[in-house]
């Protein structure tokens, strides 16, 4: 049965705005024509602030992971040696990346649920000063971490050549970076997190410092080749078809994102997880991650006297509400919920009272409306009053 009033809060896919879904069902134009490269050639600017990048955003089709892999194989070489840090299923995909393609990877392993300190990074490129790259996740989407990266990559540049290469696919569109002011020279995304887009575009902003590596570095690639996606975008085209339809849908995103503004989007963001913080702590549920290692996209819950599985059940049974669980050996423990794109501060209180109703059916002890009574009190205090 498809249920169109399922309540989508996984930390990805996430709900695409009316707007955006009639943009999408234009009728499709031709790749080569002149229709498509007026809209790339609009596109390709408007995307810069968002990922705080003074060069181009390149458009590729396919999910994040194409973007990480463009990543992987434009910047190195067999055998150079990387850095990765690893604290969740999305950096272990990240190494996992740079074995396949045959580099000489020291990973930095945080426990799943932490932050990696940056003077771990700095001690592990002190002992590896030939280190070429380093790859960080900036939302660990699996336990629902945000990694210092801007910190990570100023102090990476402090002490080597080393290139900063961060996965923003779950923060991009929702938590602030800028890829200016911290030296981070490769960051990717992809389209259905915050971007609120169906899943099928990836994006890369590559920087200056990147280029220079990407433009000498002759391992074989031919799709994600990022050097001829930029000499076709100097023409406004890409190299082969792109997902148009989701094209259209980007162009309302960033009338969206531009119409609410850059500044109050990443705001809303951090009001929605202050708000379902305190609410997971007045209803006595244990956060698994420490407030200033919290994602403000998605906030995972690691609860001691239920089966997150049971309550996840429940939730999606009796009201719609889609919750994500843990991933690999959190499997079980934890459950998720993302709190990113087409999501607003209402749709807070209303998971969250939802969430209360559940935990009821599971005999979870705490006071009834407490949960409720604290991300309105969140709200209160820390949202700017709206006019
Ligand atoms: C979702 C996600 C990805 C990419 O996943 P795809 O399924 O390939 O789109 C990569 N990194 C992070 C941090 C993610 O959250």
């Amino acid at each position: 049965m498809k249920r169109e009033w399922d309540l989508l809060h996984t930390p990805g896919p996430t709900p695409i705005p009316p707007s955006v879904d009639r943009a999408m069902s234009q009728p499709i134009i031709g790749h080569r024509g002149q229709k498509c490269k007026d809209l790339l050639k609009e596109l390709t600017p408007r995307l810069k602030p968002v990922f705080g990048s003074l060069e181009n955003v390149q458009l590729l089709t396919g999910s994040g992971t194409s973007a990480l892999e463009a990543a992987v194989v434009n910047t190195t070489a067999p055998g150079d040696k990387v850095i990765v840090v690893v604290a969740g299923a999305f950096g272990d995909r990240f190494a996992k990346l740079c074995q396949t393609y045959e580099c000489n990877v020291h990973r930095i392993d945080v426990e799943w649920g932490k932050a990696v300190e940056v003077k771990e990074v700095e001690e592990t490129l002190r002992e590896h000063s030939d280190t070429k790259a380093v790859f960080v996740t900036h939302c660990e989407t699996s336990t629902g971490v945000m990694h210092p990266v801007e910190d990570v990559a100023k102090s990476v540049h402090r002490l080597s050549q080393a290139l900063v290469i961060v996965d923003g696919v779950s923060s991009i569109g929702g938590a602030e970076i800028n890829m200016e002011r911290s030296g981070i020279d490769l960051l990717v995304s992809g389209s259905q997190k915050a971007m609120m887009l169906p899943p099928g575009l990836a994006f890369a902003a590559i920087g200056e410092r990147a280029w220079k590596v990407i433009e000498e570095n002759d391992r074989p690639r031919f799709y994600l080749d990022l050097r001829t996606y930029d000499k076709k975008l100097t023409d406004g085209q890409t190299p082969f078809t792109p997902a148009l339809s989701l094209m259209f849908g980007l162009e309302e995103v960033l009338n969206l994102i531009e119409e609410e503004g850059l500044e109050q989007v990443f705001e809303r963001h951090q009001v929605m997880k202050q708000m379902t913080r305190e609410a997971c702590r007045a209803l006595h549920l244990p956060l698994f991650v420490a407030d200033e290692d919290a994602s403000c996209t998605v906030t995972s819950i690691k609860p001691e006297t239920f089966d997150p599985e049971k309550l996840r059940k429940i939730a999606s049974e009796e009201f719609g509400l889609m919750l994500a669980g843990g991933q690999q050996h959190l499997k079980g423990q934890i459950f998720r919920i993302g709190h990113m794109g087409y999501t607003r501060p209402a749709n807070v209180l209303q998971y969250i009272s939802i969430l209360e109703i559940v935990l009821k059916r599971l005999g979870h002890e705490f006071e009834a409306g407490a949960g409720t009574a604290a991300a309105q009190e969140a709200y209160l205090s820390v949202a700017r009053e709206l006019v």
